[in-house]
Formats: C-alpha cells, sequence, structure tokens
C-alpha cells in the first residue's frame, strides 16, 4: 500500500458548493477520521494514487455506506488520467468491503441493523452477528470464552 509523505500537510479541501467561498483545507488524518481506522490504509493508498494523477485534493463526501467506503471526490483530471482515477476509487471502494472497517483485518458484510463490514471478532464486540463456524474459530484462537455472549447468524443467512 502507497503511504502518504506528510500526511500533515493540507492537501484536501471539502467543496462547499458555493464557488466564492473560501474553501476549508484538512490533514490526511482528518478525512480518514469520517471512516474506521480499519479504512485508514486503502484510503492512504487511494490518496497517493489520485495526488500522483494530478488530483486537486477537492472532495465532498468521505464516509461508510452499506458496509463500504464511499469516496466522493472532485474530478479535476481529464482524459486517461480521469479514467485511471475513477477506476482506483472504484477499486478502493470495493476493496474496503473485504477489510474490517474496525481493525482491517479481513471481513465481511453483516447486517445488524446497519450494514457493516467487520471481521468475527469486531462484530461480537459490536454485538453483530457471526456464523458458527467464526464462532468456533475466535473460540479456538481463544478471542471469546463460550461465555461471550455471541449472536449467531440464521443457519442458512
Ligand atoms: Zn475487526
Amino acid at each position: 500500500m502507497l503511504k502518504l509523505k506528510e500526511k500533515d500537510t493540507n492537501l484536501f479541501y471539502l467543496a462547499s458548493g458555493f464557488a466564492n467561498e473560501e474553501p476549508v483545507y484538512y490533514t490526511f488524518q482528518q478525512i480518514a477520521a469520517n471512516v474506521g481506522p480499519g479504512w485508514s490504509d486503502i484510503l492512504e493508498d487511494l490518496c497517493v494514487k489520485l495526488l500522483h494523477l494530478g488530483w486537486n485534493g477537492g472532495y465532498e463526501q468521505i464516509k461508510e455506506k452499506f458496509g463500504t467506503l464511499r469516496f466522493y471526490w472532485i474530478n479535476n483530471l481529464s482524459g486517461i488520467k480521469g479514467d485511471i482515477a475513477y477506476d482506483c476509487v472504484e477499486v478502493a471502494e470495493w476493496r474496503s468491503g473485504m477489510y474490517c472497517e474496525m481493525c482491517g483485518n479481513l471481513a465481511r458484510q453483516r447486517e445488524g441493523g446497519w450494514v457493516l463490514t467487520l471481521c468475527p471478532e469486531c462484530a461480537v464486540k459490536r454485538g453483530y452477528p457471526i456464523n458458527k463456524y467464526e464462532k468456533e474459530e475466535l473460540l479456538l484462537k481463544g478471542k471469546i470464552t463460550p461465555e461471550t455472549e455471541v449472536v449467531l447468524r440464521p443457519e442458512n443467512a
């Protein structure tokens, strides 16, 4: 995964939608705080790629929705660079659906009111359902005990 050289630099700005307003600039840490820490690497890798292509750092919203990263950026690129950038965003959003938003471990999307992408361990911590195989694995690894309260997914879900 690619890393930003200067995370503390105000490289990113929130597009207000009003052309006459001064944009508000943010550091990587500030924009990364819009999603869970488990997706920080995916987001950083994406930002490095887009900045390398010539992105000016403008965005409208960065958030989690239905268990995946949503990256609404201002496309100031044209031609092939714009096409590549769109693909980079798509790949990052797709990858986020396979990694725990809380810890970055391999994960799956889970229904628990709000759809979240969580590894089995983080799912248990947040009261989200896991299946019986995930429960067995957590028990074997000593991540939970038989006394741990676990929400089990219905057999065929
Ligand atoms: Zn996790």
